[in-house]
């Protein structure tokens, strides 16, 4: 089997961006799973949002059967779509952002996407972005890496990424959301965000996108 390689840590570490190059570079498929908690989240305030928008999660669980998420080939990159419809830009704006930590710590959500996940492995010759993928989805990844930075340096990060994709939005608006994913995501009781004590811990504060993309290459093809 060709090998699996899991690439986890905090939000706004670049997981995305690092393990789509690493796939180019070492012909390896990308599978971004915080896409597909998103994914989710997106179904959820479009169809089961309350008044007060909040989400009605008791519906939002009897209807699971209602989402079909799949990763689709477009222009030599991974396009996710929910029942037929792409939704790339919509899953990146601020109110799915706002609420996916609140869905991806329920039990429900995260049994559903699950077996999702674990089909993907099946072949090997892949590279899984998420917060639980050394840990819980692919416990035996040939390689286990895991992300960090300073807060600061993700949320600059994050602001240019989004204010390039034409997103409105201030530093301190995204600093505070990735402080409260950080928390809910590593405080919750099923799958917490953390280290898997075998994997290799990378902090790349002052490191180039690049200069992670060449650590993580370098220690793969060794
Ligand atoms: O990676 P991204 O920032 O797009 O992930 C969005 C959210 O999805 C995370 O903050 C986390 O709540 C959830 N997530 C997760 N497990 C994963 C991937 C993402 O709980 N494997």
């Amino acid at each position: 089997r060709k090998p699996i390689i899991a690439i986890d840590g905090f939000s706004s570490t670049g997981k995305s961006s690092i393990s789509k190059l690493v796939a180019d570079r070492l012909e390896l498929i990308h599978v971004d799973t915080g896409a597909l908690y998103r994914g989710v989240t997106y179904f959820a305030l479009n169809n089961f949002a309350t008044k007060d928008n909040f989400i009605d999660l008791p519906s939002l669980f009897l209807n699971l059967d209602k989402i079909n998420l799949e990763f689709r080939q477009e222009n030599g990159a991974l396009s996710l779509y929910l029942n037929n419809k792409n939704i790339d830009s919509e899953i990146r704006k601020a109110a799915i952002s706002d609420n996916v930590s609140l869905i991806a710590k329920q039990k429900e959500i995260r049994d559903f996407l699950l077996k999702l996940q674990q089909n993907f492995g099946e072949k090997g010759g892949i590279i899984v972005d998420g917060r639980d993928i050394a840990t819980v989805i692919f416990p035996n990844a040939d390689f286990k890496f895991f992300l960090t930075a300073t807060k600061e340096e993700r949320a600059k990060r994050r602001y240019l990424e989004l204010i390039s994709l034409g997103f409105e939005i201030t530093i301190e608006e995204v600093l505070q959301n990735l402080i409260k994913r950080d928390k809910i995501d590593s405080e919750r009781e099923i799958a917490p965000l953390k280290k898997a004590d075998d994997a290799m811990l990378i902090d790349n504060t002052n490191l180039t996108k690049e200069e992670t993309v060449a650590l993580i290459c370098s220690i793969i093809i060794k």
